[in-house]
């Protein structure tokens, strides 16, 4: 029996994007079913029932979900990051949860540089800025984001540093970084960049205290999630430390009381995107969507994860 493969995006993909999932799936002699641009959940669990396979984006896959996809084997998530899927669930059902880390890893580099140098030429105001050359910059995990905006750093004259307990430190080195132990030793230089998934043990983990520490200047850029970083302790630092900033694409629900911390340095000190733009580049949109076969990454298959395009430095096992 032909196989139905569930193309579940409440953000549509590129329509070249899904030509090509249309064709891949088709030489495989698989059933699309697309769901695209859906309204509410309720689309979502009836378009389940029967479905072999998912592919989504942000979409969640949760318990109810879960519960009414009778034959689901696998859901692959387009894109970093496992936060919208319910692994336990999905183990506990025996279905394979995969992502696509690295597709869209130089969308959100480019961003973190384009977030930085407005904030250093603070936002074109005819004010003098400074400038990213000899500036040392720190990474919270050193997976395909983060060793993209690292070279994108290299580019300018910029020092690397790297926390990633799941990275051999000699590994990091060789891709010319420096190692760093702890979290706490990453806020010992100006730029920190997080690039850790939300997890339970990354979850509200940049505090006052290490946010405190950071030297003259220092800027925490996030591109990862909002929930990494606690968020009473940001508007608290951001009030207290007028040299501090904030450069931010995956913005809290009510950014109010963090622009009230800055008043007329928004859009300098403290930055947020409109909405969630790392990714949003017409490559990425289009990368996303067809990683090629073998490279895409399982939570729970016992597959390396990391930078699929650089197996040698990615690590097996599940911690995520
Ligand atoms: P990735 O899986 O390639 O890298 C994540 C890295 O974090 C891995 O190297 C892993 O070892 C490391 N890590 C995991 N737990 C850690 C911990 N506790 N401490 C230190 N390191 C830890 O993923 P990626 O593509 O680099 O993306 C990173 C994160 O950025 C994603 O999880 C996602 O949340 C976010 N992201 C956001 C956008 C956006 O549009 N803003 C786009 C892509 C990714």
């Amino acid at each position: 029996k032909a196989r139905t493969v569930l193309l579940a995006t409440e953000k549509a993909f590129a329509a070249a994007a899904v030509g090509k999932i249309e064709s891949v799936l088709k030489e495989a002699n698989y059933t699309l079913k697309k769901l695209e641009n859906y309204k509410g959940k309720d689309d979502l669990l009836a378009a389940v029932a029967g479905v072999d396979a998912m592919i989504i984006r942000s979409d969640i896959v949760d318990q109810a979900v879960l519960d009414k996809a009778d034959k689901l084997k696998i859901v692959v998530r387009a894109g970093a990051g496992y936060d919208n899927i319910d692994l336990k669930a999905c183990e506990a059902k025996s279905v394979t949860a995969m992502n696509t880390p690295g597709q869209n890893a130089n969308a959100v580099a480019e961003l973190v540089f384009g977030m930085m140098l407005v904030s250093a030429r603070n936002n074109f105001d005819g004010t003098s800025g400074f400038e990213l050359v000899n500036r040392e910059i720190a990474f919270y995990g050193f997976g395909a984001v983060a060793r993209a905006v690292h070279k994108l750093a290299q580019g300018f004259g910029m020092k690397s540093f790297a926390y990633d307990p799941y990275i051999p430190a000699d590994k990091i080195k060789e891709m010319g970084a420096e190692p760093v132990s702890t979290v706490a030793g990453l806020f010992e230089h100006q730029y920190v960049s997080l690039h850790v998934p939300l997890t339970d043990e990354t979850k509200a983990s940049i505090n006052k205290e290490l946010l405190m520490k950071m030297p003259k200047g220092g800027s925490l850029i996030n591109t990862a999630r909002t929930e990494v970083v606690h968020e009473a302790d940001m508007i608290e630092v951001l009030k207290t430390r007028p040299d501090f900033c904030y450069l931010c694409d995956v913005a809290p629900k009510d950014i109010e009381p963090f622009k009230a911390a800055v008043g007329d340095k928004y859009g300098k000190r403290l930055i947020f995107t409109k909405k969630k733009m790392g990714a949003q580049t017409a490559e990425a949109n289009d990368n996303a969507a067809r990683q090629e076969r073998d490279m895409g990454v399982a939570h729970n298959q016992g597959y390396p994860f990391g930078d699929p395009q650089n197996k040698d430095y990615s690590i097996k096992g599940s911690k995520r």
